[in-house]
């Protein structure tokens, strides 16, 4: 038997080296309005958990006692029931020893149902980070883009699993505001960011994908996109603004600049990079794509 992997798996950047076990398949939201990952795969369902185990069992027999970090893909597994969730996160450390980080995607609206007191038992059973795409701290843009969540609720949520003592992981796109609420995007973002402070915050660039209501949006003149130039100066807004201690990186190939860095130390010099790239001509960065993955 090999490990069974249904529908689309994508991971985080930083779990390229983990364990992928498939925990949960799709998305229950699958509504956001610029993602395609699971528009066109299977409906959201958990998988058995005794399926899940057999899986991780089979990991083991393939790379026996090596594993350090397991990441649960689908695209929200923290979706899972909460004992379903502690059950798996146990049995892999029980079967993996040398363990160190369990992983998965969590939306705020699926972290806040589970509240406080069911984040801190996933943390007892060994559930170490979540990756969370706030994409805006903007009510209007989290409307349009229809992230099923607002700032309020994202807010909250974020504080939790921090005070559960999960590590968060909190993403940014920049531009997903268009033209006309840049600004504000950036403005409302730090603020949202200021009030979680996550250990991490990962920046990517909307690039519009095929199959999604944005990319029609943007094709129908409906939505601006920004030049490079522009998302450069709404990334050195966002970053003036952050005034707690986190990391933030750029991980991510839709970025026209690598920033990587922690806050606040390093901020000085993650705007003085900034600086120095917009003195570089528009047509020197990656031209406009649209995105199929
Ligand atoms: S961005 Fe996340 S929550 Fe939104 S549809 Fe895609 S996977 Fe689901």
């Amino acid at each position: 038997m090999i490990m069974r992997y249904e529908g689309p798996i994508y991971r985080p950047p930083s779990e390229a080296g983990s364990l992928l076990i498939q925990a949960t398949v799709g998305c229950p939201h699958n509504r956001c309005t610029f993602c395609m990952v699971y528009k066109n795969g299977p409906r959201f369902k958990i998988r058995p958990v005794h399926e899940i185990k057999e899986d991780i069992l089979q990991a083991a027999r393939i790379y026996g006692q090596t594993v350090r970090t397991l990441f649960f893909p689908a695209g929200n597994s923290i979706a899972m029931k909460t004992d379903e969730l502690c059950v798996i996160c146990l049995f892999a450390k029980e079967i993996f020893p040398h363990l160190k980080r369990i992983t998965v995607y969590g939306s705020s609206q699926y972290i806040h149902k589970k509240g406080l007191e069911e984040l801190k038992r996933l943390a007892e059973a060994g559930l170490s980070r979540i990756h969370v795409g706030l994409e805006s701290g903007d009510d209007i843009i989290l409307k349009r883009i229809k992230k099923g969540t607002d700032s309020a609720q994202q807010v909250e949520a974020g504080r939790w699993v921090m005070e559960a003592g999960i590590e968060l992981s909190i993403y940014v796109i920049m531009g997903i505001g268009s033209h006309e609420r840049s600004a504000i995007h950036a403005k409302k973002t730090a603020e949202v960011l200021n009030k979680i402070a996550p250990d991490f915050i990962r920046l990517r660039t909307f690039v519009p994908k095929v199959n999604t209501p944005l990319l029609q949006e943007v094709q129908d003149g409906t939505f601006t996109m920004l030049s490079p130039h522009e998302i450069l100066n709404e990334t050195a807004a966002l970053i003036d603004q952050i005034n707690i201690t986190s990391y933030l990186t750029s991980d991510h190939y839709t970025n026209y600049i690598n920033l990587e860095g922690k806050l606040p130390e390093e901020k000085e010099r993650l705007l003085r990079k900034i600086d120095a790239a917009l003195k570089a001509d528009e047509s020197s960065f990656r031209s406009f794509f649209i995105g199929t993955a």
